[in-house]
């Protein structure tokens, strides 16, 4: 599935091959190897990429903004967590987190399952959240 990605800057258009694609050459690195704000291939500014919602009302989306995308480390060989930095605004800073996971090899992305499962969200170890929190915090995504 191509991500398309918008620049906040230029306006430029570039696409992410899958979810391992945005999260290894289309973010800043924030989160070093495992993700970070997303980025524009063109000029290096932010970009996002649009996520919408459809709304039960006939018709009706609700478009939110990704601004980034990182992995929670995980012991798992073959599932992946990970959490999308939300905003509602383009230019606005990430306001809410959508965790997800894709399931696939780290080697080939061939084979890629992206979901939340049926059971909802991964299970996620204590030190990976306290990790994600650490950051966020640092980022000032989040506050105490
Ligand atoms: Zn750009």
């Amino acid at each position: 599935m191509t991500i398309e990605i918008k620049c906040l800057k230029c306006d430029k258009l570039t696409y992410a091959k899958n979810i391992v694609d945005l999260i290894n050459d289309h973010t800043d690195h924030t989160f070093g190897e495992n993700g970070g704000m997303i980025q524009c291939k063109h000029c290096k500014k932010l970009g996002y990429v649009l996520d919408a919602l459809k709304l039960q009302k006939l018709g009706q989306t609700c478009n939110r903004h990704i601004k980034g995308v990182f992995r929670i480390p995980t012991e798992f060989e073959t599932v992946f967590p990970y959490v999308y930095l939300i905003s509602q605004k383009k230019d606005q800073n990430p306001i809410e987190l959508k965790i997800r996971y894709y399931k696939g090899r780290r080697k080939d992305g061939k084979r890629l399952k992206v979901g939340h499962g049926p059971d909802g969200i991964p299970l996620i170890h204590n030190s990976g959240l306290a990790k994600i929190a650490e950051k966020l915090l640092e980022m000032k995504i989040i506050s105490t």
